[in-house]
């Protein structure tokens, strides 16, 4: 009786371990997640080294949608593509070259943002999804590679996260950390643009260098929204343009805008570039004369506080 007991009791739990098996060998989501051991990252990352203390990512421009990493289909996701913004980035590059013999290091996903948000924390970044974990990590991984080496070499670096955005107003939308409001009440007050400036992408700079006013990097004569300005590249903030409205879209500062400004890089400091599409990404012309003017501009920005051996 005992033995037989024993014996009906072993074989439900032998049917259960195997109804288990066959589950986790058949479960489809299982098999997505499973990590794809020849997944090769370098496919859907570009990596470009520099000769410059600028790092230059550009995280929404790809295009490839391979396969073993799924769609994301978690809450609270944007999928949408910034067009032509790689071919920016190395427009950028290819005029910093023509014009100063230099090169940024560039940091750009091959990888379309349906599949992974390279702007974006972890999670929602990839939905979980344990490639998409591994190129995040990677991407990320050859950003601090890029920043290492050009502190390294020039002990301060400039980083500049490129997108494009969708506003109506056709204009850069310069991303410093600081909202609309923020940027508003810099304006009227210099001594709250000091206090804010703590808070914003330019922060390592301003505990660097006591000489260096907030105030003067957003509305100055010489501030970099007020060069590109000058050249023909309407931006906010700038001097003319010196903060969005209320009612007006404004991007102020992704991820990596916030990571690499913050604290734990604190010879990094830099600013979301959110161009818009008509006049800038839209032919191969304006992406060249935008990268012009962005090649002087960036250049006055480093030579003034970084290096002026360029
Ligand atoms: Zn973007």
């Amino acid at each position: 009786m005992y033995f037989s007991k024993a014996l009906s009791y072993g074989i439900i739990v032998f049917t259960l371990l195997f109804l288990i098996q066959c589950g986790v060998d058949h479960n489809p989501e299982f098999t997505e997640n499973a990590p794809e051991q020849n997944f090769d990252i370098s496919t859907v990352i570009e990596v470009h080294s520099g000769t410059m203390p600028l790092v230059i990512s550009a995280p929404h421009g790809g295009t490839l949608s391979p396969s073993p990493i799924p769609d994301r289909s978690c809450p609270n996701i944007t999928t949408v593509r910034d067009r032509n913004t790689t071919e920016l980035a190395y427009d950028m590059s290819e005029q910093l070259y023509k014009k100063y013999g230099v090169r940024p290091y560039i940091v750009s996903a091959l990888i379309s943002r349906r599949k992974i948000d390279l702007n974006r924390d972890l999670y929602l970044a990839t939905c979980g999804n344990r490639i998409a974990m591994d190129v995040w990590h990677e991407y990320h991984r050859q950003i601090e590679v890029a920043i290492d080496a050009a502190v390294e070499e020039f002990g301060k670096v400039v980083f500049i996260d490129l997108h494009g955005h969708g506003h109506a107003v056709q204009r850069l939308e310069l991303g410093y950390l600081l909202s609309k409001s923020e940027l508003y009440d810099s304006y009227q007050d210099e001594n709250v643009a000091e206090e804010l400036g703590e808070k914003s992408s330019f922060r390592n700079l301003l505990s660097i260098n006591e000489d260096v006013h907030f105030y003067d990097l957003m509305f100055a004569k010489d501030a970099f929204g007020t060069l590109m300005e000058k050249s023909g590249f309407p931006s906010v903030p700038s001097l003319d343009d010196p903060f969005p409205h209320s009612s007006e879209g404004y991007f102020n500062g992704g991820y990596n805008t916030r990571r690499y400004t913050s604290e734990e890089y604190p010879e990094v400091f830099g600013l979301q570039i959110e161009a818009n599409f008509e006049g800038v990404r839209d032919s191969d012309i304006n992406r060249m004369e935008f990268s012009i003017a962005f090649a002087d501009a960036v250049m006055q920005m480093i030579n003034r506080y970084i290096t002026d051996e360029i």
